[in-house]
């Protein structure tokens, strides 16, 4: 007989986004003459760089003639993109990273979620609350929790986030072997300093802890004194993987292009202790289960490391920013707490209130689309996620619709 994965059942039916569909199809269904504006999913809204259209096209007619025609590339990803990242993303900054050690993937999603079964069904696993969901949901599923019960999971140390602590949670108090972080972060638009990164990055080569650094909105970050990736900070590359996307940087999200870096001095260790390469693990992995970005996906991705292709980037990234910073600043002035919005595309506002009934009020009266933030865990419970992904103009009409709702 057939068995199931019995671990697939523990998992929390995440009702968050169909609960959300639910509530929307309901009020527009009462409301067909108001329609609604979403300002809930984390979805960019934009048309590519033209550099990277450009490039597309260019490397569609390359796979037009036999001459130029290319069929399985390199698993790992073609060193054309592998080297413009190493030198533009890292070098740059002074992180020593190599092209080798740069794995291209189809999304961040897919490496955040494999990722963790290179590692023993029994590690001990740190995760945030709120939390990106896809870190819990594939440790659910690869067995490494109990069952859930009042908002968590047994088995899973959660790194509790508050206004207090700024949504940078403090260090475990029990001891673990991997850590979970995502700066600047989703759902709470929070962001980490180079001495607080230093601290976890301290504990990880004190405990032989090992982070999992996802920096999918590094793009966003404005303050030159923030650290864009982990290895800016001594001692990562013997502790930690980061996650990069193209997702959200360059308008990606339905091209697919993504890149997860393992250095080669990275170890973990067998149940005898002895020291193993994950880079090997990880690239056996890879090379095995998946086959490559396609090719004019990855020649577009290029794109973006050209001058004109940083410029487009930038005006990209800074017309969510504007977005950001309008939504924060006038959600302030209405008297909301806020975090985030300053170098994330994300506003994390405390609502004074349960997050759904927040959610109903501003769908019943603005109609206006958040994100409830208990969806992202129990600590995100009295905050909505407010996104910046949207046009200017829908922003705007938004912030004025929520203004009159709260009779400002
Ligand atoms: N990591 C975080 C924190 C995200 O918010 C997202 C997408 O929303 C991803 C990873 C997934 O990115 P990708 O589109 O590359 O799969």
């Amino acid at each position: 007989m057939i068995h199931i994965n019995e671990n697939y059942l523990k998992l929390n039916a995440s009702y968050l986004f169909s609960e959300i569909a639910k509530r929307v199809a309901a009020y527009q269904q009462a409301h067909p003459e108001k329609p609604v504006i979403r300002l809930g999913i984390g979805d960019v809204t934009r048309a590519l760089p033209d550099v990277c259209i450009t490039a597309f096209h260019t490397a569609v007619d390359e796979m037009a003639t036999d001459e130029t025609f290319r069929g399985y590339g390199p698993e790992q990803g073609y060193d054309f993109l592998r080297e413009a990242i190493a030198a533009h993303d890292f070098k740059a900054r002074g992180a020593d990273i190599s092209a080798d050690e740069i794995f291209i993937s189809d999304g961040a999603k897919c490496d955040t979620g494999n990722i963790q079964e290179i590692f023993s069904a029994g590690t001990r696993i740190a995760i945030p609350d709120p939390v990106y969901p896809v870190y819990l949901d594939t440790n659910v599923m690869a067995g490494r929790t109990g069952n859930y019960a009042d908002g968590r999971y047994e088995g899973i140390v959660y790194l509790d986030g508050s206004l207090e602590n700024g949504f940078v949670p403090d260090l475990p108090q029990t001891p673990v072997d991997l850590i979970y972080l995502c700066f600047p972060n989703n759902p709470t638009g929070a962001t980490i300093t180079r001495d607080q990164l230093k601290t976890w990055v301290d504990y990880a080569i004190q405990h032989k802890a090992l982070i999992l650094f996802d920096a999918a909105y590094e793009a966003f970050i404005r303050d030159d004194a923030l650290p864009h990736s982990i290895y800016e900070i001594d001692g990562a590359r013997e502790v930690a993987i980061e996650f990069r996307s193209f997702s959200k940087t360059a308008g990606f999200t339905g091209t697919r292009c993504a890149y997860t870096v393992v250095p080669k001095t990275l170890v973990a260790y067998t149940s005898s202790g002895a020291p193993h390469s994950v880079h090997s693990l990880w690239n056996r992995r890879h090379s095995t289960k998946f086959n490559g970005v396609s090719y004019p996906v990855q020649r577009a991705a290029e794109a973006v490391y050209t001058e004109a292709g940083k410029a487009q980037v930038a005006e990209l990234v800074n017309y969510y920013m504007d977005n950001a910073a309008l939504i924060r600043k006038e959600m302030q002035a209405l008297g909301f707490s806020c975090i985030g919005g300053e170098n994330a595309p994300y506003i994390w506002v405390a609502t004074k209130s349960d997050s759904w009934s927040f959610f109903d009020m501003l769908l019943k009266k603005a109609g206006v689309v958040c994100t409830p933030g208990a969806g992202f865990g129990t600590c995100g419970e009295g905050y909505i996620r407010i996104s910046a992904f949207n046009s200017h103009d829908n922003v705007a009409a938004a912030l004025t619709r929520i203004r009159k709702a709260l009779g400002a």
